[in-house]
C-alpha cells in the first residue's frame, strides 16, 4: 500500500481519549450532535472512516458534459447577472453562477444556500468544481449544489472522502479535525497490536492506514477503497479482531479462575435416564456427553458449547447433563428463546425421565400466576430439581436455591446479559450453551475462543433426506397435492409465511407480502378444503398458540399455516411437508433450520422453497444451494462462499459482535492470525499490562464501549 507519507510528527498535543468538544471548532452543539453517533473520543473520530469517496481526479470539457454524470471542472468562478436572489425563505438563498473555461461556460445553481454560506463562494477566483449534471428547464446544463475548492489555497483534492455525519458537522470541518488529529495523535495510540508484534509480522503502522483512508492518495484504487477492501481497511480489520480475540481470552482466563463444584460421580439419574430411551445414542452425542463430563468433573465451572445441526439431537445431551447436576445434589434450569420451545423440553423430559422421580417445572409467562408462584416458591426452596423455561427464568423474582447447571438452548437467540442473568442465578454453576448456527468448524473455534466448543456432527440414524425443490408460485397446484400426498400418508404439512395480517386491511397484504391468513384462507377455499387447517403466529395469545401446537402434535390439525414461529427447535415428528413462501425472504441458515422441522420420523419428508417466476438468477443460485445439500456444515460453507465470513461475523446468528471493519473483510485466516497474536501477547511477561499493551488496553476499552459486554459466557 503506497500511503500518503508524511513527516512522522507524534504530537502529543492530543490525547486519544480527548473528549470531541475539547477539538478544534466542535463546540456544545456539534458535540453533541457527533456523541449520538456515537463518536465521543478523538480516537472515535479517527476511526470514523468515510463511506464514500468523491472522485476529483480526471477534470472534464465542458462540451463532454452530460446529463446525469457527476464531473469535475476547472476554471473561474462568475456570479451570473441573477446574483444572489433572496428568494428562498429566511435566511437563505438561491445562487447562481458560471465556471469558465476557456471560452465555455458552464452553469451553476445553489439552491436553498444559507446565506453566510452564499458568502463564501470564492467568486472572482479560480477554482475545481464537483457535482451532478443535469439539464434545465430552458434544457441548458447546470450543476446544482455543486462543490468546490479554490485552486490556489491548497492542493488540488483528489479523492474527497464523504463521511456519515449529522447535519450540525460539515464535510469540510471533520475532514479537517481528522486530518489534524491524524497529524497531532501519537501513532501508537491508534494500533491495538503492539510493536513488536507488528514488526514480526510485518504490519505497517495503522495511522499510516488512517490516514490513506481519509486523505487517500490520486493513485488509490476507488473500488478497492468504496468497497472497503484496500489493505488499510485489511488492517484495521486484524486490528479489530486482535481486540475481539484478546477480550475473548481474557474473558476465558477470568472464568477458569472461578472455583466451580465438581460433580459427583454417581450416575444413577443420568444412566436411568439414556436407559430410557426408544433409541441408542449417536456416536457424536456420545463423545459430547463425555467431554461434558469431563467438564462438570473437575472443580472448576464449565463454559461449554454445542455446535450441532438441525436435528442432530442435542436435547438429549442437555437433559442428560441435568440429571448429572441433579444426581449430585444440585438444580438445573434449561432456557431456551421461545415459550413452544421450553414446552417441547419440559414434554421430552416428562417422557423420557418420567420414572426418574426428579421434580420439573415449567415457568414461561404463560403460566398461571398461582402456579407461577408456586414454582417460584420451590425453586428458591431447592424442592425442584429442573425447570424449563422462557426469558421468564431470568426475571428478578425467579432464585434457585441451588443452581448447579444453566442450559441455554439456541442461545444465539439471547443476548449476553441474558446470559449473565441466568448465571446470576448460580454464579459457580456450569454453563452449557446450545446453538444449532450452522457454522464451519474453524470460524467456530475462532469466534467463540471464551467457550470450549464441542461439535454435534452425527445426525441420527434412519432419517429421511429430506428432498427439497423450488416451486414457482404460479405452479401452487403442485405444492397443494403434495400437501395432500403427505396427508393421506399420515404426514402433516407447514406452510411458512413472511407476514401475518388478520384480514383484509392489513397493512401487510396491501404491501403485497404473502401473509398467513391469506393463505390460510386460500388453502381452505381450493383443493384442501376438506383438511383441518390450523394457524400460528405471534400476535396469537400465548394459550392458543400452545393449544395449536398441541393440536397439530396430536394430528388433529393436518395442516399448520404459520410464521417463522415454527423455526426454532420445534420437533413434530409426523411433519413432513414443509412449504416455505416467499423463500428468497430468507438467508441459508435460516431456511435450512426450517426445512429441519421436517424429516423426524420415518415418514419420506419434502420442502418445498415457493418463489416468484421473475426471481433473479443470483437469488436463485443461492437457493439452489439447498437443492443438492441437506448438511448443515455444508449448507454453512456454501453460505460462507456465497457472502464471506463478514456476513457471519455482522450478523445475529453469532449475536451480533461489535466488529465494524472486521464484518466486511474479515477471514478465517486473518481471525485465527488475530488470535495467534493475542495468544502471544498475553503470554508475554507483561502480558496485557506492560507499557507497550498501552494501544491494546485502548482498543479493549473501545471495544467494550461500543456494546462487548463481557459476561461470563458467549
Ligand atoms: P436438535 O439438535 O435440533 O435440538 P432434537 O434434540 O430436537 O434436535 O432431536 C431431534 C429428534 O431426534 C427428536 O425427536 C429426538 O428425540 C430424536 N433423537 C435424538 N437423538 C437421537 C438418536 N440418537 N437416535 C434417534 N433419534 C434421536
Ligand atoms: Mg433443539
Amino acid at each position: 500500500m503506497t500511503a500518503v507519507s508524511r513527516p512522522s510528527n507524534p504530537g502529543t498535543s492530543v490525547s486519544p481519549e480527548s473528549p470531541v468538544e475539547s477539538l478544534a471548532g466542535i463546540g456544545p452543539r456539534r458535540a453533541a450532535a457527533l456523541k449520538s453517533r456515537g463518536i465521543v473520543t478523538a480516537l472515535d473520530c479517527v476511526f470514523h472512516l468515510p463511506f464514500r469517496y468523491e472522485d476529483w481526479r480526471s477534470l472534464c470539457e465542458p462540451r463532454a458534459l452530460e446529463p446525469g454524470m457527476t464531473a469535475t471542472l476547472a476554471g473561474t468562478l462568475r456570479r451570473s447577472s441573477e446574483g444572489m436572489m433572496p428568494r428562498v425563505g429566511y435566511g437563505r438563498r438561491m445562487v447562481t453562477g458560471r465556471l469558465l473555461v476557456g471560452n465555455e461556460a458552464v452553469r451553476l445553481v445553489w439552491f436553498n444556500l444559507p446565506t453566510y454560506l452564499a458568502r463564501l463562494i470564492p467568486f472572482g477566483r479560480t477554482a475545481i468544481v464537483h457535482g451532478k449534471v443535469s439539464a434545465a428547464p430552458d434544457e441548458e446544463l447546470q450543476i446544482v449544489n455543486p462543490a468546490f475548492h479554490v485552486a490556489d489555497s491548497s492542493p488540488a483534492p483528489a479523492l474527497r472522502p464523504v463521511y456519515g455525519l449529522p447535519s450540525a458537522v460539515g464535510q469540510r470541518l471533520f475532514s479537517e479535525l481528522v486530518r489534524k488529529l491524524l497529524r497531532d495523535l501519537d501513532p501508537k495510540a491508534v494500533e491495538a497490536i503492539p510493536r513488536a508484534l507488528r514488526r514480526a509480522a510485518g504490519l505497517f503502522e495503522t495511522i499510516e492506514a488512517l490516514r490513506y483512508l481519509h486523505c487517500p492518495p490520486a493513485s488509490a484504487d476507488l473500488s478497492e477503497l468504496c468497497e472497503a477492501r484496500s489493505e488499510a481497511h485489511h488492517l484495521l480489520a486484524l486490528e479489530e479482531l486482535f481486540a475481539f480475540e484478546l477480550a475473548m481470552q481474557l474473558d476465558r482466563r477470568r472464568a477458569q479462575a472461578k472455583p466451580g463444584f465438581a460433580f459427583s460421580p454417581s450416575s444413577s439419574l443420568s444412566s436411568a435416564l439414556l436407559a430410557s430411551l426408544p433409541f441408542s445414542l449417536t456416536g457424536a452425542q456420545q463423545r459430547v456427553i463425555r467431554e461434558i463430563d469431563a467438564d462438570v468433573t473437575v472443580g472448576r465451572p464449565m463454559n461449554r458449547l454445542l455446535v450441532g445441526d438441525v436435528g442432530s439431537g442435542k436435547t438429549v445431551v442437555a437433559l442428560w447433563a441435568a440429571m448429572r447436576a441433579v444426581e449430585s445434589g444440585r438444580q438445573a434450569a434449561v432456557m431456551a428463546p421461545t415459550e413452544l420451545l421450553a414446552e417441547q423440553h419440559h414434554r421430552a423430559f416428562q417422557k423420557y425421565g418420567a420414572g426418574l422421580g426428579v421434580p420439573c417445572a415449567l415457568l414461561t409467562s404463560g403460566v398461571g400466576a398461582a402456579a407461577r408462584a408456586q414454582c417460584l416458591r420451590d425453586l428458591a426452596r431447592g424442592r425442584i430439581s429442573l425447570v424449563f423455561g422462557t426469558h421468564a427464568l431470568i426475571q428478578r423474582s425467579v432464585a434457585i436455591a441451588n443452581l448447579g447447571l444453566a442450559v441455554i438452548d439456541e442461545q444465539h437467540r439471547f443476548g449476553v446479559f441474558d446470559r449473565a442473568r441466568l448465571k446470576a442465578l448460580g454464579p459457580n454453576a456450569h454453563m452449557l450453551l446450545m446453538t444449532a448456527t450452522p457454522i464451519p468448524r474453524s470460524l467456530a473455534l475462532v469466534l467463540f475462543a471464551n467457550l470450549d466448543v464441542s461439535f454435534l456432527d452425527e445426525m441420527p440414524p434412519a432419517r429421511w433426506h429430506v428432498a427439497t425443490r423450488m416451486v414457482a408460485e404460479s405452479d401452487f397446484e403442485t405444492v397443494e397435492r403434495l400437501a395432500r400426498d403427505k396427508v393421506r400418508d399420515g404426514g402433516r404439512a407447514y406452510f411458512v409465511l413472511p407476514a401475518i395480517g388478520e384480514d383484509e386491511e392489513t397493512a401487510d397484504e396491501r404491501a403485497g407480502m404473502p401473509t398467513v391468513a391469506a393463505m390460510a384462507r386460500r388453502l381452505a377455499r381450493g383443493a384442501l378444503g376438506d383438511l383441518k387447517i390450523g394457524v400460528l403466529h405471534g400476535r396469537m395469545a400465548g394459550a392458543q398458540r400452545q393449544a395449536m401446537m398441541r393440536n397439530f402434535r396430536e394430528g388433529k390439525l393436518d395442516v399448520l399455516v404459520a410464521t417463522t414461529m415454527v423455526e426454532v427447535g420445534i420437533d413434530v415428528p409426523e411433519a413432513s411437508a414443509m412449504v416455505i413462501i416467499d423463500a428468497h425472504r430468507y438467508g441459508l441458515a435460516q431456511l435450512h433450520q426450517l426445512r429441519g422441522r421436517v424429516g423426524r420420523s420415518d415418514l419420506k419428508a419434502e420442502c418445498v422453497l415457493v418463489v416468484p417466476e421473475d426471481l433473479d438468477p443470483k437469488a436463485r443460485a443461492r437457493l439452489a444451494v439447498l437443492l443438492d445439500c441437506s448438511d448443515g456444515a455444508e449448507v454453512a460453507r456454501a453460505d460462507l462462499e456465497l457472502r464471506g465470513p463478514g456476513d457471519l461475523l455482522g450478523s445475529r446468528q453469532s449475536g451480533a459482535l461489535p466488529l465494524r471493519f472486521a464484518r466486511f473483510v474479515g477471514s478465517v485466516e486473518l481471525i485465527a492470525k488475530a488470535r495467534a497474536m493475542a495468544e502471544q501477547l498475553l503470554a508475554s511477561p507483561s502480558g496485557i499490562r506492560g507499557p507497550e499493551a498501552s494501544g491494546a488496553r485502548q482498543a479493549l476499552k473501545r471495544m467494550l464501549r461500543h456494546g462487548f459486554g463481557l459476561a461470563d459466557v458467549g
